[in-house]
């Protein structure tokens, strides 16, 4: 990849959820968090990984045979792919006729991105524009600053979709061209923070604190997830946390939807699965944070 080029599995048009007005949403590919409800896991690897759909298969083993690795064979009436053979060539990909299998993530270049915003630049008015989400688009910093700074040459507002974790000095960086942030806090307890997303929660609360004093727009995010982050102490202690700072005064709550169970097992990943939030849990949360003061809101 060259300084211009970035990894990303999926571009969405006309989004309405990712910031404000109408947007472009690009999914940046490669996460270095590893949250175990991630509704996006196709998000996680820094790799193309093989994507198999079993119920569209035809059975017609065009894939066994096309496969320079071996790495395809039948059982039980059950096509079945060893990932630990397969190389990602997309060879069985090409010849599936019945689209069951796909190869997820590809490099492309800032043009070939900014081609795709542009179009819908006449929807975009005086708020809509370019959503960075994935994955984590801070993970491809020099792409990310390429974009969005075609972006802002162009007028077009820019929303970054983040975890929050990175280094720093890049962050501060790349903040200079960053119209609104949507920034994910997922639990206030540093210890369960790292059983559940693989990293420390320090860096995401003083990125956090960072970019507040810099006088960025940041919405945050709240992933609501039954048994992992819905108590009253871990809700009290992150709007404790966002009162403190200057500027935020919007929390969105992302009740937990199971979005990402099926896509796991197309890629052959291990899946936890937790029960959704009652109506009852939603409603308590939303007005606990709503008594902090908060703007609040579902989804988006
Ligand atoms: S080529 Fe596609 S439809 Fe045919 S067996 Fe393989 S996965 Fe199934
Ligand atoms: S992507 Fe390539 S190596 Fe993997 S299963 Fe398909 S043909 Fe085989």
């Amino acid at each position: 990849m060259n300084m211009a080029e970035g990894l990303i599995f999926d571009i969405k048009r006309y989004a309405i959820h990712d910031g404000p007005g109408i947007r472009t949403t690009v999914f940046f590919k490669g996460c270095p968090l590893s949250c175990w409800w991630c509704h996006n896991p196709e998000g996680q690897s820094f790799s193309p990984e093989l994507m198999v759909w079993p119920d569209r298969c035809l059975k017609c083993r065009t894939c066994i045979s096309a496969c320079p690795n071996s790495a395809i064979s039948i059982s039980n009436s059950s096509i079945v792919t060893e990932r630990g053979k397969c190389e990602v060539c997309g060879v069985c990909t090409a010849k599936c006729s019945a689209n069951a299998r796909e190869i997820v993530g590809k490099i492309v270049s800032a043009e070939e991105v900014m081609a795709e915003v542009e179009k819908d630049r006449e929807f975009y008015g005086e708020s809509g524009g370019l959503t960075a989400s994935g994955g984590e688009p801070l993970a491809q910093p020099v792409f990310l600053h390429v974009l969005l700074n075609r972006c802002k040459e162009t007028g077009i507002h820019t929303t970054v979709d983040t975890s929050g974790y990175m280094e720093r000095k890049t962050l501060a960086k790349i903040s200079s061209k960053v119209d609104l942030f949507l920034y994910d806090l997922k639990m206030m307890d540093p210890k369960k923070h790292k059983l559940h997303t693989g990293v420390s929660n320090k860096p995401i609360i003083e990125n956090l604190k960072m970019l507040d004093k810099l006088g960025k727009q940041i919405i945050i995010r709240f992933p609501l997830i039954p048994s992992v982050n819905s108590t009253k102490a871990n809700i009290s202690t992150m709007c404790e946390l966002v009162s403190g700072l200057r500027n935020i005064r919007r929390i969105s709550v992302l009740p937990y939807r199971q979005l990402g169970v099926d896509k796991a097992k197309r890629l052959g990943k291990g899946v936890r699965i937790f029960a959704k939030p009652s109506d009852r849990m939603l409603d308590q949360s939303l007005r606990l944070i709503k008594s902090y003061g908060f703007a609040v809101n579902v989804g988006g």
